[in-house]
């Protein structure tokens, strides 16, 4: 496994991020050698992503580093790419924060379209939307998912009903982390945080159910989290 990895940026979850109060600690982030095919910069003023898009993978995902390098490779050879999360909450990363590389397919998110070209993507490894075939719950790629992992959600906001593969607690506490660290010492903007199924609403599922708050709640969140720290480092 350690084969797999070019180099460790961040390993220091534990420890506090050293710029002012936030909320954040600086996030487990590995870089991965996998060639990812830039499209360049992004076409927003400053050339920084102004958003992320959450996607599930929809692949197999039991196997940490592995999968995810894998994830990243079968993106790669489509032209695509993202940030990978596995199921601990680490985030692999094939190339730097300031290049494109499109993950968002035909997408539309505030009249402008082609979401990839302003913002990054964040896939989190899962086994996304499940068929129910009596009492088991079934992954596309085939598998089963126990009882206890499913999240049964009616439609609401971005959420399609549905059956759903739950991100683990350490993947959601580590999405909303990293998204206050972008936030906070990238200046993401929060109103670019968005679903796949937010952008490409009649193609896309993700991550709908598998995330325990909808896109709208989820933006709150980090509205209330950037708004409290910011309240606390005013004089
Ligand atoms: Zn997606």
């Amino acid at each position: 496994m350690v084969a797999l990895l070019r180099r460790v940026t961040r390993l220091l979850r534990s420890l506090p991020a050293e710029a002012g109060p936030t909320t954040y600690v600086a996030p487990a982030i590995v870089e991965v050698d996998v060639k990812i095919p830039t499209k360049g910069k992004y076409k927003t003023p400053d050339k920084k992503a102004r958003g992320c898009v959450v996607h599930y993978t929809a692949r197999p995902f039991d196997r940490g580093a592995t999968d995810a390098k894998s994830t990243l490779q079968f993106l790669a050879a489509q032209g695509l790419g993202c940030l990978v999360m596995d199921r601990d909450g680490i985030i692999y990363k094939a190339q730097g924060w300031d290049e494109v590389a499109y993950h968002a397919g035909p997408s539309t998110w505030k009249d402008t379209s082609g979401v990839s070209l302003y913002c990054m993507g964040m896939e989190i490894m899962n086994a996304g939307m499940l068929e129910k075939h009596g009492d088991t719950f079934h992954a596309c790629f085939g598998g089963e998912i126990p009882p206890g992992e499913v999240r049964e959600v009616q439609a609401k906001d971005n959420i399609k009903a549905g059956f759903y593969h739950r991100y683990t607690k350490a993947q959601e506490d580590a999405l909303i982390n990293f998204l206050l660290w972008q936030i906070e010492t990238r200046g993401m903007d929060i109103d670019w945080i968005v679903g796949h199924d937010e952008v490409a609403p009649d193609r896309k599922q993700d991550p709908g159910g598998s995330l325990s708050l909808t896109m709208p709640e989820l933006r709150a969140l980090l509205k209330s989290r950037r708004d409290a720290a910011q309240h606390r480092s005013s004089p």
